[in-house]
């Protein structure tokens, strides 16, 4: 990987479950556990999960939303942790996060034009035409018009809303940003538009980002690192396309199995269909391997084991008992 922009080093979220009036505390939600790994300078990698994964937690701990409860993020050689509340306020200012629900983020109150100038003044960033300058620029990087300056995010198509969420990202000038899921909610031809801004965006500026999505095609049209996270834990890395070309998790193989256009032209590996159902809860995940109720591969080691992510060369890793069957 190149120089590295963020490393996340064994960083854990828990969440203690209460119940009663006394709200005694009776079990442990790991819902990110034991999450390490880099992005370098101008990198983009893709994380891919289900709903309920652990994906969108694990980017809020990341961006400092949540607490961690264990583990370091160091971001440009700073761990986060040791981090004055100056020095925090400067590195939100290099590392933002785009969050899932862009329908929702952006104020229903405020114009597109206040939207845009809000980090700028919470920076202290500009005079008031400077603000107002930066605010057309940015609409401009997204290929939106001036006259929407004025509108309200109500007035707004979903593939618009989701052009100003980036447009406000990129406010600050940021080195990194985390895109949770930027185009699972838009319509096929929109998410092909938004891709190529994320992609245009990243070489005009070398930002690196660490992008989410449940489907391996939109990755693949963005990045060749790919994360495969499963009730708060990596199954599944690789690097450099491999997942595409060998994916070897089972649980892995079900997004290709899901993505026809790299069925098709990338992958000619076997089939392996899995019992869906709904992902376990964290809160009393299956004993061994945690895919095992799901996965017709399944020996009885899987249902008492653990299995460890594994190296298979220095390009990918996993988390199966049969990797090297
Ligand atoms: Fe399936 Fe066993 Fe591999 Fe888990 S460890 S993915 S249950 S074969």
């Amino acid at each position: 990987m190149e120089q590295s922009l963020l490393k996340i080093q064994e960083l854990k979220k828990y969440f203690p479950i209460r119940k009663g009036l006394f709200k005694k505390q009776i079990g442990i939600a790991k819902v990110v556990d034991d999450i390490s790994f880099n992005i370098g300078k101008g990198e983009v990698v893709g994380l891919i999960g289900e709903s309920g994964a652990g994906k969108s937690i694990l980017l809020q701990t990341i961006a400092l939303l949540r607490q961690p409860t264990e583990g370091k993020v160091v971001f440009n050689g700073q761990d986060l942790a040791d981090c004055s509340k100056k020095e925090l306020k400067k590195i939100r200012k290099q590392m933002q996060l785009i969050p899932q629900d862009h329908q929702n983020s952006l104020h229903p109150r405020m114009t597109i034009r206040e939207i845009l100038k809000e980090p700028l003044k919470i920076h202290g960033i500009g005079s008031k035409d400077e603000k107002e300058r930066k605010a057309r620029e940015l609409l401009e990087l997204v290929e939106l018009e001036s006259n929407y300056l004025n509108r309200f995010p109500h007035q707004l198509s979903g593939g618009q809303k989701q052009r100003v969420a980036i447009a406000r990202a990129l406010a600050l000038r940021p080195e990194l940003i985390l895109c949770d899921e930027p185009v699972s909610a838009l319509d096929v031809s929109i998410q092909a538009q938004i891709l190529n801004l994320f992609m245009d965006l990243q070489k005009q500026f070398g930002l690196s980002y660490l992008f989410v999505a449940q489907d391996l095609a939109v990755l693949r049209q963005i990045s060749y690192h790919i994360l495969v996270l499963y009730l708060g834990k990596f199954i599944e890395i690789g690097l450099d396309g491999i997942i595409y070309e060998n994916p070897l998790h089972p649980y892995t193989k079900t997004f290709l199995d899901a993505s026809p256009s790299i069925k098709k032209n990338i992958y000619e590996g076997e089939r392996i269909p899995i019992t869906w159902g709904d992902v376990p809860t964290p809160l009393d995940p299956p004993a061994g391997c945690a895919f095992h109720p799901r996965c017709n591969q399944a020996i009885e080691i899987c249902q008492k084991v653990e299995p460890k992510l594994e190296k298979v060369n220095e390009k990918h890793f996993v988390a199966c008992h049969r990797v090297n069957e």
